[in-house]
């Protein structure tokens, strides 16, 4: 009989087929999946600790997001919040609910998608837990790392005239989800017609499977610059950037014409009637790195080939100002942001 239904296997059927997929990378992990908790040794080095829950229907549609990109989507959030603290994600421990609509071949692409993401940056799947849920499926996911207490960066530390960085471009993760939206009712009305994805495969893969950035953190490190203040872009970049203002007691003057989008986000919007900037400004789930460095530090990486763009500078007055592109200024707000010229 040819294996189906979670039903066929049972809960410890469904972890042991999860564990022996999963090898550990980490020499601080000492004891994975297998026994009543997982033992981790950080030995001198402090301990970060990250967790987020995705439930479907509220934070993903399975109609359009494959299984196995929100499994490798469920890690990199997490593995990016580590980040953030300029820290190291080692391990994670990912909790499941799962309802009877799932296959077993289902949940294995979910779990295929976890595998990636813990190869790409070694992390070991050390645990979790299995459940049933009456509706949908209900993700879970915690990281945990390392950083050495002189390297912490918290939101807290910006200092007046820091250099206000970003990294990558923006607006493209939130476009991404909005072709996606479009297609699905495209095809809702019309069953018979495809999704036209692949004009568009730059823009969707920035939500579909975004990058938690290690490269940024690496390179920092090596020319041993630890950011005054850091925070990835989860809910955007206005309200990011409003947490590490009030964070650190300061204000913010940023540069419209500064903003990294893409020239293909910016055709994109047109699509949508969208303002590019707008789309930048508030489009969420980017996990990009925010963070702030001295004008001698930025001096320092700025030829060092990896894409960080400054948009502007930290400032005493607690206002929170963008400079547009005809030289006006505004005061920068979450979601009301509407632009004119
Ligand atoms: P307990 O009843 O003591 O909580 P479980 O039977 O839930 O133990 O889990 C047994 C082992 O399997 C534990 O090490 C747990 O962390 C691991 N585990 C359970 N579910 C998952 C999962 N979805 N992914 C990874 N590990 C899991
Ligand atoms: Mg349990």
């Amino acid at each position: 009989m040819e294996i189906k239904n979670i039903d066929d296997i049972g809960e410890f059927g469904l972890i042991e087929r999860i564990s022996s997929k999963f090898k550990n990378y980490r020499k601080s992990t000492v004891l994975g999946i297998g026994d009543d908790s997982g033992i981790i040794d950080n030995s001198k080095l402090l301990t970060l600790v990250s967790s987020d829950m995705l439930i479907e229907g509220i934070h993903f549609d399975l109609s359009f997001f494959p299984l196995k990109h929100l499994g490798y989507k469920s890690v990199i959030v997490n593995l990016s919040d580590i980040y953030a603290m300029n820290g190291n994600p080692n391990q994670i421990i990912l909790n499941i609910g799962i309802s009877s609509k799932f296959s077993i071949k289902a949940i294995d692409q979910f779990y295929e998608g976890i595998k990636v993401a813990c190869s790409e940056y070694n992390i070991d799947l050390i645990g979790g837990d299995t459940t049933s849920s009456l509706k949908g499926l209900v993700i879970s996911c915690t990281a945990i790392g390392t950083v050495s207490k002189k390297n912490i960066t918290r939101r807290s530390g910006a200092k007046e005239n820091d250099v206000i960085c970003v990294s990558g471009d923006l607006g493209r993760s939130f476009l991404g989800l909005k072709i996606l939206q479009r297609e699905k009712r495209i095809f809702l009305n019309n069953p018979k017609m495809q999704p036209k994805l692949n004009t568009y495969k730059n823009i969707i893969e920035k939500q579909l499977r975004p990058k938690a950035r290690l490269d940024v953190i690496s390179i920092l490190k090596e020319n041993k610059i630890i950011p005054s203040s850091m925070i990835d872009i989860s809910d955007g970049l206005t309200s990011d950037l409003i947490h590490l203002s009030k964070n650190s007691n300061l204000g913010v003057k940023i540069f419209e014409q500064k903003i990294p989008v893409l020239d293909e986000t910016k055709s994109v919007s047109k699509e949508f009637n969208l303002d590019f900037i707008n789309c930048a400004l508030n489009g969420g789930e980017e996990y990009e790195l925010l963070f702030s460095i001295s004008i001698k530090e930025y001096d320092l990486i700025k030829s060092k080939g990896i894409d960080i763009t400054p948009i502007g500078y930290f400032t005493k007055n607690k206002n929170n100002i963008i400079v547009l592109s005809n030289n006006n200024e505004k005061v920068l707000k979450p979601f009301g942001w509407d632009h004119f010229n």
